[in-house]
């Protein structure tokens, strides 16, 4: 009886491999899943084999029945030997050794195989159900449905007809954050090449099948969720400093080389994840990781840092906390000009300190004039209905930002307005200035409690017990 291939499962087996071999970043690692299953599956290069039988290459070719490779199964897939041909390119290679993969992990070897000199013998309908299902089986796993589709969607690639041939195409048909300013070209399938390293066929291939694999998952009820974590390490970077590109960036906004990109996986440099709102503002503070902001506010009232970063010609271009230079006029940025981006913590964020300030927040203050309702410094909680200042100790009950002359003389001093905070913060949201609490020592910094952990850190290190 004529079995049909079964895709669906070919899919799933790939997504597991994936799943348990912890592939986290693309193009996928084949030594990572042979590792993973090194008790079962040994690979051996064609010219191994060839020195072992003292033959040539196409000697070799005949004995193992394959120009690209093949798979000796023996003791109850306990022992798999995957046979490949080293002197075909990289790209090859990848997917010959994936399909390979397909036929253990599908388990073909519990039908009738094709092994060397059986080929013609076995029944040619099994045979060609089982290159399909190995096929498929490899190009989900080394270019898995979901995350093609996705990397085409960022690139305004679409399935449309073609208006000269009328054939269903892979076409670039919008412009999105990522094609916007972008000049170099590109096709569909030079980016499946590069983003998954696999060879022009098998990129052609895998193009051509998109809609019938996203059919798996649509009407087939194949779950992406597994392997959509899987991110990708090629990506579009400046040619001259690797740095990834911010789209949709002209200029590098580390070198401010205008215009040139690649795509490429020798990214030197990866901005940190952190996402920009409409108007300008950092989701998170880069320096203390702080993201408890009150609306509209521009200064983390942690530990002082701006929240944007406007380039120094306009307002309105906005910046990721780490680039040094515009991405759209090329101009220096507010932080690299102010020095913020030198404080940047790229290693994690420390967030001892931050669960130690989180108990402040639990100090309570009247919602509307931000003033508290028990001294935070001599627990004295006996106020006039218009009190400004603690009658004990002299404390100042709104948390503004300090004082500041920014004019006039001594005798009519102009200082610069004063803004209440709640009573957490170590600096103004609004301007940026230290805080009345912070100043008084009522809150303690954020750097004071950075350096004390940091400290501690260091002492645990040199004791030598
Ligand atoms: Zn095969
Ligand atoms: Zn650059
Ligand atoms: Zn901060
Ligand atoms: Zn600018
Ligand atoms: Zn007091
Ligand atoms: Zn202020």
């Amino acid at each position: 009886m004529k079995r049909f291939p079964n895709y669906t499962h070919s899919v799933e087996k790939a997504q597991e491999v994936l799943s348990e071999s912890e592939i986290d970043l693309f193009p996928v690692d084949l030594r990572r899943i042979l590792k993973r299953f090194s008790g079962m599956i040994k690979l051996r290069s064609y010219s191994a084999f060839m020195k072992k039988w003292n033959i040539d290459l196409d000697e070799c070719k005949k004995m193992l029945g394959s120009p690209y490779g093949m798979t000796r199964c023996l003791k109850d897939y306990d022992e798999c030997l995957i046979y490949f041909n080293d002197f075909m390119p990289k790209e090859t290679n990848r997917f010959t050794i994936a399909h390979e993969l397909g036929h253990i992990f599908l388990r073909h070897f519990d039908e009738q195989v094709c092994t060397p000199g059986n080929r013609e013998q076995i029944d040619n309908d099994l045979y060609k159900t089982q290159e399909g299902e190995a096929n498929c089986f490899a190009r989900n796993l080394l270019s898995p449905t979901y995350h093609t589709e996705q990397l085409l969607s960022a690139h305004g690639i679409s399935l449309c007809k073609n208006p000269k041939t009328h054939a269903k195409e892979w076409i670039k048909s919008s412009i999105t954050p990522v094609t916007l300013n972008l000049k170099t070209r590109f096709d569909p399938k030079g980016l499946l090449e590069s983003a998954f390293q696999i060879s022009a066929l098998a990129s052609k291939a895998r193009l051509d099948l998109l809609p019938w694999d996203i059919n798996q998952y649509t009407y087939h009820g194949v779950d992406s969720k597994i392997t959509e974590n899987i991110k990708h390490s090629v990506m579009w970077n400046c040619t001259r400093c690797h740095t990834e590109r911010l789209h949709p960036a002209i200029y590098c906004t580390q070198c401010r080389q205008k215009g040139r990109f690649q795509f490429s996986g020798d990214v030197e440099k990866h901005y940190m994840p952190i996402s920009i709102s409409e108007n300008g503002h950092f989701n998170i503070c880069p320096v203390c990781g702080n993201s408890d902001f009150s609306e509209g506010s521009s200064y983390c009232k942690i530990c002082g840092a701006p929240l944007l970063n406007p380039c120094r010609s306009s307002s309105k271009h906005f910046n990721h906390p780490e680039a040094r230079f515009c991405a759209e006029c090329g101009a220096s940025t507010n932080w690299a000009h102010s020095g913020w981006i030198d404080r940047i913590n790229h290693d994690g964020y420390y967030t001892g300190g931050l669960q130690e300030m989180e108990k402040e927040k639990t100090v309570e203050f009247d919602k509307t004039t931000f003033r508290v309702t028990e001294c935070p410094r001599c627990h004295n909680k006996d106020f006039s209905i218009d009190a400004e200042y603690c009658k004990i100790c002299g404390l100042s009950l709104v948390n503004r930002c300090v004082l500041e002359q920014i004019g006039g003389d001594y005798r009519e001093p102009e200082y610069a307005p004063q803004h209440a905070n709640l009573p957490d913060a170590r600096y103004c949201e609004c301007c940026g200035k230290e805080t009345i609490f912070l100043y008084e020592g009522v809150l303690k910094s954020y750097n004071g409690e950075r350096e004390k952990e940091q400290a501690k850190e260091f002492d645990r290190d040199v004791i030598p017990f």
